[in-house]
């Protein structure tokens, strides 16, 4: 289904394309907002994003330096329609808009590099890399996998948890986080992208600091704060503000009623919650890069949740819930007493289900050997598709919620296993 790791690299085919096209963007935004770069090398990285743009479509199509800077900014931005060759099965991203109009990655733009190189990263590359800056190299050592090395050892379940529950930290009290060194460098400067006049505004549902975004309609101007991740913002994490003058931060209201879970999903709502953010200074804070606090931080919110929830649900039965055992192996189990494996999960947290889906082919389930693969609750239309992905490898798909009742009923039902 997916790329054996041990063939050789053969052509690349579509996915791996679309792959670099994305890739593009990405440098291509590095290049338009990136505050620290001479103009000199913003043309360098674009031209680097144009020339590898026209190695990913071969001869026969063209694409104009134009083109490109067109899709930076405004109502073009980031839309792959008009600038593809024909050829090119593009059928995922349509109408998915990769950059803003400020030209900074969406969501989905994001996650579909991220989440296409977790499955991709041994796939068939293209022969001519181009030399210089790559989207990969841009924050390769951001990658999940970089960041659970770095964390490894005897603290790894504190530090780990440590980057869920402190995206933010005020810049004096990073040592008190007690990470080790090589994982202080995820916490960096706020993006300029999340400022306003030197502040900014922490997402109630995960503490990172959300995206502004001024705009104007005749003599009107009108900021819009708003978390990257798109379940935080539908949930109620978008607000609205008067642009102030001086130094004086703005003061937020709610775009819209914040949404309430229901009485079955209250216990593991990930969701926003019904709070107005303060203003906290930029230049006394950092934050967690954007992959790190995508998927550590944002992933491992139901992560932590289902964890405390069964650790109350099973509390007096002899079964222990384990977060990230056997150094990681998977991300949940439930141990008997006797210390035997009674569940095995995984969390995936994936914007893009077939490259999830792709993934589990390519590890044959899970790479872990976990049983179950658990979804957070909003994503449960993606239940149905990854069991039938799974099904072959004895991989069953869940939602957080389903999994968390399933637990502590199996458990209640057979209580020898539990006594
Ligand atoms: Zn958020």
């Amino acid at each position: 289904m997916d790329d054996d790791p041990s063939e050789p690299p053969g052509p690349p085919d579509n996915g791996t394309i679309l792959l670099e096209v994305v890739k593009a963007f990405e440098i291509c935004s590095n290049a338009a907002t990136h505050a620290d770069l001479k103009p000199a090398e913003r043309v360098e990285r674009l031209v680097q994003a144009h020339s590898s743009l026209m190695a990913a479509f071969g001869p026969g199509h063209r694409v104009t330096f134009a083109d490109i800077l067109d899709r930076l900014s405004g109502d073009q931005a980031g839309m792959l329609e008009g600038l593809i060759p024909a050829w090119l099965d593009a059928t995922d991203l349509s109408g998915v808009r990769l950059l803003d109009p400020e030209g900074i990655p969406t969501a989905g733009g994001f996650d579909f590099r991220q989440e296409a190189e977790l499955v991709r990263w041994k796939a068939a590359k293209l022969g001519k890399q181009p030399e210089g800056v790559t989207a990969q190299g841009l924050d390769a050592e951001y990658s999940q996998e970089s960041v659970f090395r770095s964390i490894k050892g005897d603290f790894y379940q504190r530090h780990r948890t440590t980057l869920i529950t402190r995206p933010v930290v005020p810049t004096s009290e990073l040592p008190d986080l007690l990470l080790p060194l090589q994982a202080n460098r995820f916490y960096q400067p706020i993006e300029q992208y999340a400022q306003y006049q030197g502040w900014f505004f922490p997402c109630t549902a995960c503490q990172w600091p959300m995206k502004i975004t001024l705009t104007r309609s005749g003599r009107r101007a009108r900021g819009t704060v708003q978390c990257l991740y798109p379940w935080h913002a539908d949930t109620g994490s978008v607000y609205v503000f008067t642009p102030t003058t001086g130094s004086e931060p703005p003061v937020l209201h709610p775009d819209f009623e914040c949404r309430q879970p229901s009485a079955r999903h209250a216990r593991l709502w990930t969701g926003t919650l019904p709070h107005i953010p303060q203003p906290l200074r930029a230049s006394d804070h950092l934050a967690l890069h954007r992959a790190v606090w995508r998927y550590t931080t944002v992933s491992g919110l139901p992560e932590l949740k289902t964890h405390q929830a069964l650790e109350e649900a099973l509390a007096g039965t002899g079964c222990t819930p384990a977060l990230w055992p056997f150094n990681d192996t998977f991300d949940h189990a439930v141990m008997s007493p006797h210390g035997e494996v009674l569940f095995s999960a995984d969390f995936k947290d994936y914007t893009w289900q077939n490259h999830l889906i792709a993934k589990i082919h390519r590890d044959a389930g899970d790479s872990g050997g976990a049983k179950w693969l658990i979804v957070p609750d909003h994503r449960s239309e993606q239940v149905d598709h990854l069991n039938a992905a799974g099904r072959p490898y004895d991989l069953q798909a869940i939602t957080a919620t389903d999994y968390l009742t399933m637990v502590v009923e199996t458990v209640k039902e057979n209580p020898r296993d539990g006594q």
